[in-house]
């Protein structure tokens, strides 16, 4: 190690290198975010394609750091993910989309929903189903307002066991949704062993639905797949009236995207409501 010369050496002394060092103080930082409540979660509401209403929200996590700002999900789930911090921080997105959804339910919008995003680790831990159920009861929530978002490639790790307990859940009413469709490594007879309820096309069909386009024909028949396996289809990502309306005649079911409502911090959801 001493080759490396005299400025590198205290890195290496202790076995690691820069990027290292700069994990594990973002490690220590979210551990120390989970103890400060700094983690908080915004609301992107989910519309009825073929009427407009609002059915419900995804909750998707943000830091509000104390130094840098609101940190998005990108720059410190990864790292998360990779030193099991994830769960406790998945933990908390779980319980903290239900005590909100509850709240919401409470002021008379009983019909909404909330959408969680569950990471790959999330999936393997073999409690995870009691988990949800539990923080179901503690809220009071009846399961089929809940939907868990899972990627193709998060289940691919453990196929079995992941699907029953995606299949536990689905049994007790909870929703289960394949996120991001389309840009993982799963076949369609995996997809079909999948105990989902909706399939959510990636965003990266989206953004390319010109007449003409290749993406038009495919995204044609990812619907025509969904209809065929009973799957409600959701539209993410929609920028563009033309893009709402392609989606909509293809006759997808939900809609989301920057058009129709950007993520909203929780105590600006119920305002913007009031102002469609
Ligand atoms: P995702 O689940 O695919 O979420 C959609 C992402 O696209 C969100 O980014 C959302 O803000 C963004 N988006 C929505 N509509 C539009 C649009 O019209 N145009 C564009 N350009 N973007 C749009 P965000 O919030 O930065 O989240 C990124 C990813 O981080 C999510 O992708 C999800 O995979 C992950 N994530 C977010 N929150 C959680 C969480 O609580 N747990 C886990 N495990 N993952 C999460
Ligand atoms: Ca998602
Ligand atoms: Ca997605
Ligand atoms: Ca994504």
């Amino acid at each position: 190690t001493k080759q490396h010369g005299r400025n590198n050496f205290h890195f290496y002394q202790a076995g690691m290198g820069e990027s290292q060092i700069q994990e594990n103080q973002l490690v220590s930082a979210m551990h120390q975010a989970l103890r400060n409540q700094e983690f908080c979660l915004y609301y992107q509401p989910k519309f009825s394609a073929p009427t407009g209403a609002i059915i419900g929200f995804e909750a998707l996590i943000r830091w509000q750091h104390p130094e840098k700002g609101l940190l998005a999900p990108d720059s410190f789930l990864p790292c998360a993910e990779k030193y099991g911090l994830i769960i406790a921080v998945g933990s908390w997105v779980l319980d903290e989309a239900c005590r909100q959804l509850a709240q919401w339910h409470a002021q008379g919008a009983t019909h909404w929903s909330v959408a969680v995003n569950l990471s790959a680790l999330q999936l393997a831990q073999p409690g995870l189903v009691a988990q949800v159920l539990a923080c179901l009861e503690k809220y009071q929530l009846p399961p089929d307002v809940l939907t868990l978002e899972i990627t193709e490639t998060s289940a691919i790790n453990n196929p079995q066991e992941s699907a029953s307990r995606l299949a536990q859940l689905k049994a007790r009413g909870v929703k289960i949704s394949i996120d991001d469709f389309g840009t993982g490594y799963a076949n369609l007879l995996y997809l079909k062993a999948l105990p989902a309820s909706e399939l959510k096309i990636d965003r990266a069909f989206i953004i390319d639905t010109d007449p003409g386009s290749q993406n038009t024909a495919i995204v044609a028949l990812i619907i025509d797949l969904a209809r065929s396996l009973k799957l409600n289809v959701v539209a993410e990502g929609v920028e563009t009236e033309a893009q709402k309306d392609f989606f909509t005649g293809l006759g997808c079911d939900v809609l989301q995207g920057y058009l129709l409502g950007k993520p909203l911090p929780a105590q600006s959801v119920i305002p913007f409501f009031w102002e469609r």
